[in-house]
Formats: C-alpha cells, structure tokens, sequence
C-alpha cells in the first residue's frame, strides 16, 4: 500500500513536472519570441503569434508539425539521461508528455467530432485539459493559463502570479520586458504575414470557379 502511494506520488509529480516544462516553454514564447527575435523567430515566433489571432489554424497540422521541436527536446533530454545513466521511468514519461503538449493544446482547439469518443471523454472526465479551461488563456489580455496538459496546474500558478512575478523579475534585473501581444485589443495591427495564416471564409472557397477551386485545393496547409 505504501510502495503503491509512493508510485502515484512520483507519478503525480512527473506529470505536473511535465505540464509545468511545457507551460514554461509558451509563457516564455507568449512573453518575450516574436517573428523578429534573433534565429528563433521565424520558426517559433511567428507561428506563435499566428496562434494568438487565428487558434484554430493549428487543428490543421499533423502530429509531426504540431510536435517535432518538442520530440527534438525530448529526445536530446532522454538521450542525456541515457549517457547519465539517469534513465528512469519518470525521464521517459516526462519526455513523452513533453512531447506531445502542442498535440494536447491542438485538442483543446478541436471541436468534440474532430477528437473523437476517446479525447472527449478523457476531456470530459477532467485527465486532459478541456477547451473551456484553456479558452481562458485566449481571452484579453492572454497572459494566464499556460500549462496545457490538465486542468490542475494553472489555478494554482495563476493565483500565485507565478508568471507575472518572473517576468517582474526579469525587467528589473536584466532589462528584459513583456513584448506587445498584437492580437490583444487595443495592442494591433499584427504585422502583415499574418494573411497567410487568415482562414478562407467558406463562402468565398465555394464560390470559386472550378479552375481556381482545383489551385485551392493544392495551396499549402
Ligand atoms: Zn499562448
Ligand atoms: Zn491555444
């Protein structure tokens, strides 16, 4: 009984580890990357901010584009605790979870038909984060709820202002301040490559002549 306490506790603490790296990883991405920071903008920044206007324009990538930065930082973490002779149980769950936050949030973005019986219910049973708890990181002025896994964690570092208290912190001793967040109101126009991420209205794609629906239909997702 007590070795099976133990086993969930550790269980417990890798899992709001995990949560906790990834909700790390997109508060700094939401605070301080944009498309113009030095080497990772373009490739983190910009489809961050994409996110921020347009958040079901991530529900059309797969896996692979959902996740492989987070697989590249998993693996390289496993790989290092392999050489380390380090590798538990609690490194390949935390990896796995780790990996796979962006897919987590992309569910919270998708209707119940696209999840599927399986996610929605693992939603509706409150193990995964469900689209209501996570729309609260995408109201004015997005800057709570950045955990992405459960609904657990964000209530406690939100009440603790975990978030604004780092960021505080960061101005006040390295000069480091919260970048404006264009698709907040009041805080716009966003910068112009946004309109490739702008969804289609459906009036506008049914109504094309049938040359132009064929090019429609090969534009890159
Ligand atoms: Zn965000
Ligand atoms: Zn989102």
């Amino acid at each position: 009984m007590k070795m099976t306490l133990g086993l969930l506790a550790q269980f417990t603490v890798t899992v709001f580890a995990a949560e906790f790296a990834a909700g790390f990883v997109h508060w700094l991405e939401d605070a301080y990357i944009r498309d113009h920071t030095p080497l990772i903008g373009r490739l983190v920044g910009r489809p961050n901010t994409a996110h921020h206007h347009y958040p079901r324009h991530m529900t059309r990538h797969n896996w692979w584009q959902s996740s492989w930065d987070l697989v590249l930082f998993a693996a390289i973490l496993v790989a290092g605790a392999w050489g380390c002779g380090l590798l538990t149980w609690h490194i390949w769950l935390f990896a796995l979870l780790a990996a796979n936050a962006n897919e987590f949030h992309k569910w919270e973005h998708r209707t119940r038909k696209e999840n599927g019986q399986l996610i929605s219910f693992l939603q509706d049973i409150k193990i995964l984060q469900t689209g209501k708890h996570h729309a609260r990181h995408h109201t004015d002025p997005k800057n709570s709820h950045y955990c992405t896994i459960t609904n657990l964690l964000n209530p406690l570092l939100d009440t603790l202002h975990f978030w604004d208290g780092l960021e505080w912190l960061l101005s006040k001793t390295i000069g480091l301040h919260r970048q404006p967040d264009t698709s907040v109101r009041g805080c716009g126009p966003g910068p112009a490559w946004l309109a490739e991420f702008r969804p289609q209205p459906a009036r506008a794609r049914n109504h094309l002549p049938s040359n132009d629906k064929t090019l429609s239909s090969h534009q890159p997702a």
